[in-house]
């Protein structure tokens, strides 16, 4: 049997090659052992994708089916997966496996682990009919969500969720997101659930993205530099620059822990690391700390938790084979809503 998939034969700059993935037939993928077989129904499209394609986060090996947030059901299973059984609906995100036997791998922490897999970079993703991954590493999806709703959460959700986690916050502490994508909004949306006395302060550069973040309860919204009317318990920066850090640094409380949520920073902006000002960014024990893929307590605590606001993200699909353009609009900052590929 074979099945149709978007793969990436070589690192690739978009800004040159406007089809950098392939629309190809695959010989239908067999589940190891402790593996499931999934048919994808759905496929969210991600940043970290326009940073595998272009060799900011390298897949090691040609070719490489794309793609770490995918929804559909279990078509068959290998001999030792019993987790789930055929028909199942269940969902896969960033992390595709860990070693199961280092210290952070018994400490829940995989996702710092030496053998982290990542889906869709180190094993095939779900820009594909099928895709096979251990069965640990799926997840069931709370009812609630339409497939096409659920694929988002498994990126952007997950990793808000770890982000927010890591910045250790309480409830009635202000915070701060810099930069207003994906994450950070379903991040502010999960404070308020969560921490319903927090006040919520928003960094970002367009207009439209301060009155979005308004309209969902942001107390206050304003460009990168400049400074919100009380000082920041903790703030989680989301851009891919370095000028908001280091902005972010100056609004940050004495003792206040700046979390960035980000797998590569662009060399771009670099230089404006050479304007931190150690008493006025670091000086009085802040933190900087950076959040690192995601382990599966976030994937699992995170579905549940946008099961209870309910988190819906507003999505914008797209067909298999349109994949290209899918990224090409993320590239060009194109965002209405999260963009997902739609199968079957
Ligand atoms: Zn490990
Ligand atoms: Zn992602």
């Amino acid at each position: 049997m074979t099945m149709k998939a978007m793969v990436l034969h070589e690192i690739t700059d978009l800004a040159d090659n406007r089809k950098p993935l392939r629309l190809e037939d695959r010989s239908d993928p067999s589940p190891g052992e402790g593996d499931i077989l999934i048919k994808v129904t759905a496929c969210g499209v991600c940043h970290t994708e326009l940073d595998e394609i272009e060799g900011r986060t390298p897949p090691p090996k040609f070719p490489i089916i794309l793609g770490h947030q995918v929804v559909g059901n279990v078509a068959d299973s290998g001999a030792h997966a019993k987790k789930f059984t055929t028909g199942d609906r269940v969902g896969v995100g960033w992390i595709f496996s860990a070693c199961g036997q280092c210290k952070f791998c018994h400490l829940g922490k995989e996702n710092l682990c030496a053998e982290f897999k990542a889906t869709g970079r180190d094993a095939d993703g779900g820009y594909a009919e099928y895709m096979t991954v251990p069965e640990g590493f799926a997840y069931p999806i709370p009812e609630v969500f339409a497939d096409v709703e659920a694929a988002p959460l498994f990126c952007a959700g997950a990793i808000g969720y770890r982000s927010l986690r890591l910045t250790g916050i309480r409830d009635g502490q202000r915070l701060g997101l810099t930069g207003f994508g994906a994450s950070a909004h379903l991040v502010l949306k999960m404070t308020r659930f969560r921490y319903p006395n927090s006040r919520i302060y928003v960094f970002a550069r367009s207009e439209k993205e301060r009155d979005f973040a308004k309209d969902l309860g942001a107390v206050w919204a304003g460009d990168t530099a400049e400074e919100p009317p009380e000082k920041l318990d903790c703030i989680i920066d989301t851009t891919p620059a370095w000028k908001p850090v280091v902005e972010a640094l100056k609004s940050l409380a004495p003792g206040g822990r700046l979390v960035i949520n980000a797998i590569r920073k662009e060399s771009r902006d670099q230089d404006y690391l050479l304007k931190l000002d150690y008493p006025k960014h670091l000086w009085l024990e802040k933190e900087i700390k950076s959040v690192a893929n995601v382990a599966r307590s976030d994937v699992s605590e995170f579905l549940d938790l946008a099961a209870r606001i309910p988190i819906k993200p507003d999505v914008q699909e797209f067909a298999l084979a349109d994949a290209n353009e899918a990224l090409l609009e993320l590239k060009e900052g194109k965002i209405r809503g999260a963009k997902v590929l739609k199968l079957a």
